[in-house]
């Protein structure tokens, strides 16, 4: 932003210096349409009367100007005009004395009484009436020709020269003009840059407006009391009370505002405290001067004429200071602002030295400073202005980054619901059905973070199963159809890098309706996923919403390995590697688990002791393969013989415990005739072998008030016994210590 703001920053000040030095060439402008333009005013010499002498101005201007100082002795001089009017012919134009309107409290003119000019005053409005007067004319009576002597005498109000011309009246109109323009112009700038800044500060409460609003007001001030104007803004008079010191204080004010308002733009107070501290404290010290100065206004003219150039010349150098520091901490516009507090400080050089008769007084050196003046008042408002914008990106920037951390402060709320949620529905889930839960989860929650139209997430062959689910789940039967044709594609496109985001139209249409993404899922090769995101419109899915989807759908996957992982490792746990019957530590739990269960809700419990006969001669005869076989075979029958909530584990070698919960022992015994004659009628084949295969069971059932199985099972092991002493392919059930409960029926 900020490698923006500068060009446009230089684009807005050079359009306003154009604007100002526009005004200003008009007002420059050579007055072609008047006629006599080309007369030029008559050679004239000041000759200074005795008390004068010795007091001429010291550069080039000697005998055309007269010099005023401040102490008693110089402060009213006289002196001669000497010049000569051409002889007189119809064509004569109207002559006119002028001088430029320099401070003298009075200013008289006369030809040893025969004509007698009227007294002309900076500090009151002119003879003429003119709204905003910029010199002290007399026009010449027609009648004269041929050399004239007029006696000139003035009081001044502070050090000054006055610099008398005999022109035509063109001319002079001419001169009234441009100056007036001139004048008019910067009362005007300021007065709308000064209600602009009022206006800021009431919108924006930035007190910097209201400093930039003095420092307008001031400036409109010292304006009026350097061109002798301060009457016009003064309905109480007390410009003529205040004579020249109301000039030095006014500009004493001027300085102060203008220096505050440079401290504020240029933020110098957190850049240099101390040269901030240090000029705050000149400010106060030349308020109190100004003070001062009105006060004791005669007395102190002496002192007013050394120390108003100085106090000139270091409120300069202090803004120079200020703006290069500015400029170097590439605040804006501070070049500019620079380039016009150099100006305004070369017009107000000009002006003191024409004031001492130095330089003559001319457009140039005399109203110079306001030019200046202009510059800087408007360089600085747009200067403040485009603090405004700056607040405003500093704002922006901040509310951004607020939403962004709450948009981060969600993602991870979300982020760990899913955690929670997956842990959650994951325990206990069968092996089918933990993908679907999983995948579920992750769609669910990841349209909470990223809005979607539809989210589809497909695994093929994940842990060696194919997924698909979509949601919202309405949607399912819609995109089940076009998703499956399509994932090929779909893949192919991922594997390939090609674009990830492609906007969707309509079957036939060519305006696209929805935004797709595709996101791969990090699962492990041979096998792949993908989700797919649907959003309608035409809103293209932020690289941030992406990654977001890659997490949540590497976090979700991880909780499904995990789980999958888990399921596993209890499997190997709890069964026997052979028969995939529960091995002989999870019959033992679970022995003793139901019969603590029966014994407590007093339900029958039987136990079934079940042994291959005569195996070791199958393994003898056929080989341990085949006698793997026939156990995994034989373990298969059994289950096949069982319900649901029954327990079937192979206890040790071509052994197998049934635990029957609900079963009396008939019940029981009944299953394990079922069990006895299935193996009997089934015959196993093993490479060409067809093997016919018999148990031996020994049934047991749980006594009243037992609650550990050892001896059951011991009973269940005699009765088995007995059935193999009995000859086998039996079923034999073990006597009962007490009599089997009437409700067990
Ligand atoms: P009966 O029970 O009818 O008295 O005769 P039997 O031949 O089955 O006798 P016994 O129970 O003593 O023999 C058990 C045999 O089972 C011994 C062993 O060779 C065989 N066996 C035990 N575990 C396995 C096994 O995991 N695989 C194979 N192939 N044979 C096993
Ligand atoms: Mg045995
Ligand atoms: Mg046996």
């Amino acid at each position: 932003m900020a490698r923006i703001e500068q060009p446009l920053g230089w684009f807005r000040a050079v359009g306003l210096a154009v604007l100002v030095l526009l005004a200003l060439a008009n007002a420059f402008m050579p007055g072609a349409h008047l006629p006599d333009e080309g007369v030029a005013p008559l050679p004239l010499s000041v000759i200074p009367q005795p008390d004068n002498i010795g007091r001429l101005p010291a550069l080039g201007h000697e005998g055309r100007a007269l010099l005023l100082g401040v102490d008693e002795a110089t402060r009213t001089a006289r002196a001669e005009l000497r010049f000569e009017i051409p002889p007189r012919t119809p064509e004569s134009p109207q002559w006119v004395l002028w001088m430029r309107r320099v401070p003298v409290e009075s200013l008289k003119v006369d030809v040893d009484g025969v004509w007698r000019g009227g007294e002309r005053s900076f500090l009151r409005p002119d003879a003429e009436h003119v709204p905003l007067p910029v010199g002290y004319a007399y026009r010449l009576p027609s009648t004269w020709e041929g050399e004239i002597r007029l006696q000139l005498s003035a009081t001044a109000l502070r050090t000054t020269a006055l610099q008398p011309e005999v022109m035509t009246e063109a001319r002079y109109d001419r001169e009234v003009q441009r100056t007036t323009l001139l004048n008019a112009f910067g009362y005007a700038s300021v007065f709308t840059l000064g209600v602009v800044g009022l206006a800021l500060f009431f919108a924006s409460r930035d007190q910097s407006f209201l400093w930039y609003f003095v420092f307008c007001l001031s400036a409109g001030l010292l304006m009026a009391a350097f061109d002798g104007h301060a009457y016009l803004f003064d309905p109480f008079g007390l410009t003529l009370v205040l004579g020249g010191a109301g000039m030095h204080a006014m500009s004493l004010v001027f300085e102060v505002a203008a220096l505050w308002v440079l401290l504020d733009y240029a933020e110098t107070r957190q850049s240099r405290p101390l040269l901030e501290s240090a000029l705050n404290h000149a400010c106060v010290f030349l308020l109190l001067v100004a003070g001062v100065l009105l006060a004791w206004r005669q007395a102190l003219d002496g002192f007013s004429a050394w120390f108003m150039p100085l106090a000139w010349l270091g409120g300069c150098v202090a803004g120079v200071v200020i703006t290069v520091d500015a400029w170097r901490r590439r605040v804006p516009l501070a070049a500019p602002v620079l380039l016009s507090v150099l100006a305004l400080g070369a017009g107000m050089l000009a002006w003191e030295l024409a004031a001492r008769g130095v330089l003559g007084g001319t457009l140039w050196t005399l109203y110079g400073y306001q030019a200046g003046l202009m510059l800087c008042a408007a360089m600085l408002g747009v200067g403040l202005i485009s603090r405004i914008s700056r607040y405003r990106e500093q704002r922006d920037r901040e509310q951004r980054a607020r939403a962004d951390s709450e948009r981060r402060m969600y993602r991870e709320a979300v982020r760990t619901e899913l955690l929670t949620a997956l842990q959650t529905s994951l325990r206990g889930a069968q092996e089918d059905a933990i993908q679907p839960i999983v995948f579920r989860l992750l769609l669910e929650h990841l349209r909470r973070v990223v809005p979607t139209t539809t989210a589809v997430a497909a695994a093929r062959g994940y842990h060696g199963r194919d997924t698909l689910v979509v949601q919202p789940a309405s949607y399912l039967a819609e995109i089940e159809n076009t998703i499956g044709q399509r994932l090929q594609t779909l893949r192919r496109q991922m594997a390939g890098s090609l674009e990830l985001q492609r906007p969707v139209t309509k079957t036939g249409g060519a305006v696209p309706v929805a935004i797709e993404a595709l996101v791969a899922l990090p699962v492990r090769p041979p096998g792949w996923g993908l989700i797919v995101l649907e959003r309608a419109g035409a809103t293209v899915f932020h690289p941030d919403e992406l990654t977001v989807v890659r997490e949540l759908a590497r976090l979700a996957l991880l909780q499904a390995d995990e789980a999958i992982a888990a399921l596993h490792l209890r499997y190997t746990a709890e069964v026997d590697a052979l028969t995939g019957a529960l091995n002989r530590r999870s019959l033992d739990q679970a022995l003793l688990r139901t019969f603590q269960e029966a014994g407590r809700k007093s339900a029958p419990l039987s136990v079934l002791f079940v042994d291959i006969d005569r195996f070791k001669s199958i393994n003898d005869q056929h080989g341990h393969a085949c006698g793997d076989h026939c156990l995994r075979e034989v373990a298969r029958i059994i289950n096949e013989q069982l319900n649901e909530e029954d327990v079937f584990g192979r206890y040790g070698g071509e052994e197998f415990l049934v635990i029957l919960p609900g079963r009396q022992s008939e019940m029981a015994r009944a299953v394990a005739e079922n069990i006895r004659v299935a193996l009997e009628s089934t015959l196993i084949e093993h490479q060409e072998l067809s093997l016919g295969l018999t148990v031996s069971i020994g049934v047991a059932s749980q006594s009243p008030g037992e609650q550990q199985p050892h001896a059951a099972v011991d009973r269940a092991d005699k009765a088995l016994y007995a059935a193999k002493r009995a000859g086998r392919n039996r079923v034999n059930v073990a006597p009962a210590v007490f009599a089997p409960r009437a409700n067990t029926a």
